[in-house]
């Protein structure tokens, strides 16, 4: 931060150099704005950002933009940086897309003009000599960080960063859409009514909720800004298939992410094969699926 703050008073005694003026002037300005954004209403934060896109699309000295067809107005890597884990080391780069007219997913619920989706890559190894292994994880609060036995996003989870670890090389992509998309309050009702005998797809239903509120389109942005034309999924949603496939990032095979079942996650998983479409790779010669050649 020192080092960047000397470089833009250098900047500011260099007035020959527009660009460098227009980077003293975001860097003052947007600073203080990002760091409402990540501690208040996100609503008032989408407005303020309004802001900050214009000025941070003249400069690409930290934050890269990419204008992608809709529904992003834009999506801007964040940041960049060193990411030592227990699984190896990799890169953690933070990225964000500003969805106009986003689609409601509780018609009963006010929609925002625009909304702000938020999403962290971590990048490990060469991931451009050939397809690099991806996988596209949803926030999940209770199974990432307490270790649920409700789900199995944990064990997926380190399913995937094991993978990429062992074969040197891939990308994880970890969205902030908690409870696929509904937030983690409506989750935790949703749990309630699970509770009381509701599956899954019916207790967001009984909310109000699609069963899945995810699209997967701001992981697809993320994978063409990091120049990946074709992958390895670790899935078995066909849904993210498919997603990225529209978008024409070419997945060169289907990597299993089946994980060892729990009595107190059976129920959850059997729902997301028989209503939510999601393969079966418990028979062990149907892993791993090549899709195309
Ligand atoms: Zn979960």
């Amino acid at each position: 931060m020192r080092d960047r703050a000397s470089a833009l008073e250098t900047a500011a005694a260099t007035p020959s150099s527009t660009s460098s003026v227009m980077r003293i002037s975001f860097g003052t300005i947007t600073l203080p704005l990002y760091r409402t954004l990540a501690a208040s209403d996100r609503y008032a934060a989408v407005q303020q950002r309004q802001f900050r896109i214009q000025p941070l699309r003249a400069s690409i000295q930290w934050a890269q933009t990419y204008n992608p067809p809709m529904p992003f107005d834009s999506v801007l890597k964040i940041a960049d940086a060193n990411f030592p884990t227990r699984w190896g080391q990799f890169r953690i780069l933070g990225f964000e897309g500003v969805v106009a007219n986003p689609e409601p997913c509780n018609e009963s619920l006010a929609t925002p003009m625009k909304r702000v989706e938020a999403a962290v890559a971590l990048v490990m190894g060469d991931i451009h000599s050939s397809p690099p292994l991806v996988r596209i994880h949803s926030q999940c609060l209770t199974g990432d960080v307490f270790h649920s036995l409700r789900c199995d996003c944990r064990q997926q989870l380190e399913l995937a960063m094991g993978m990429i670890a062992e074969a040197g090389a891939g990308i994880l992509l970890y969205e902030q859409q908690e409870g696929r998309g509904i937030g983690l309050m409506a989750k935790l009702r949703a749990y309630e009514l699970q509770d009381q005998g509701f599956d899954t797809v019916e207790a967001n239903e009984e909310l109000g909720y699609k069963a899945d509120c995810r699209v997967f389109e701001l992981p697809a942005e993320m994978l063409k800004m990091l120049g990946v034309a074709s992958v390895r999924l670790i899935t078995n949603n066909p849904e993210k298939v498919a997603a990225l496939e529209s978008v024409g990032i070419e997945v060169v095979e289907r990597v299993s992410a089946e994980v060892a079942s729990e009595a107190t996650f059976e129920k959850y998983l059997q729902v997301k094969r028989d209503k939510m479409g999601h393969i079966d790779d418990r028979q062990p010669e149907r892993v791993p699926q090549r899709l195309s050649s």
